[in-house]
């Protein structure tokens, strides 16, 4: 068993979190269930563990932010994600949302281009509760070959394109979830659908992320 800062006080802002990100529409019980369990103040930068549990994206150096936790939950919801299945994040950030995952049974491989935010991965007191959620160094473009074929793959950045390379790298039957950037003020989700005959394309609502960005820093 492995002990890890939780009051009771935050305990209850976090159901009461799950209770808000219900009424905004996630419905996928064990969505719900992975946000209900997830410590996010242990996710928070220094100066902001008392708004873990407002809706909200906040500052988590570098220019990048840790994502509101309704974006979390629904573009988890898109990702329709089985316990044991493969996943690959590009966007490391604060780890929050491949923490979520992991949470859900998934092997977690989430890919940070900015080296302080990637050192800082390694040291945080909740890496023991998610052992099978494991972070790299690079630029997420590339995906990660290393540890390919992904049933699922998620992108946490406003993309302007996504690259031949994750798709090469996603199994055929999974989908890619990304944020998508045409120039507007929001970025649209899409999740595309890896099929026989080509890629099936939905999309959904809009949102406010920080860019995709090439190569590492
Ligand atoms: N999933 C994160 C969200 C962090 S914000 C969380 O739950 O906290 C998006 C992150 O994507 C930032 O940390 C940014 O540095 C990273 N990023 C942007 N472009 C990237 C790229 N090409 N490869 C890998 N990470 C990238």
């Amino acid at each position: 068993m492995y002990y890890f800062p939780d009051s009771p006080r935050q305990q209850k802002q976090r159901r009461t979190l799950v209770a808000e990100i219900r009424r905004k529409g996630i419905a996928d019980e064990r969505v719900l269930e992975a946000i209900g369990r997830v410590p996010r103040h242990l996710f928070m930068s220094a100066g902001y563990s008392e708004d873990a549990y407002v809706d909200s994206a906040f500052p988590i150096g570098e220019g990048q932010t840790i994502s509101q936790p309704y974006t979390v939950a629904y573009q988890t919801a898109l990702l329709q994600v089985e316990p044991g299945q493969r996943v690959l994040e590009i966007g490391s950030g604060s780890g929050y949302q491949a923490a979520v995952l992991g949470a859900m049974g998934a092997a977690v491989y989430s890919v940070e281009r900015i080296a302080a935010l990637y050192h800082r991965l390694a040291t945080q007191p909740w890496r023991p509760l998610y052992p099978d959620v494991h972070f790299y160094y690079g630029d997420g473009n590339e995906g990660l070959p290393q540890e390919a074929p992904f049933d699922r793959v998620l992108i946490t950045a406003a993309a302007p394109d996504w690259s031949d390379v994750l798709l090469e790298q996603l199994l055929p039957g999974g989908c890619l979830v990304l944020p998508f950037d045409n120039g507007g003020a929001h970025q649209q989700m899409l999740r595309l659908w890896k099929e026989e005959g080509g890629v099936r394309r939905e999309a959904f609502g809009f949102f406010s992320f920080v860019p995709l960005r090439r190569g590492v820093e």
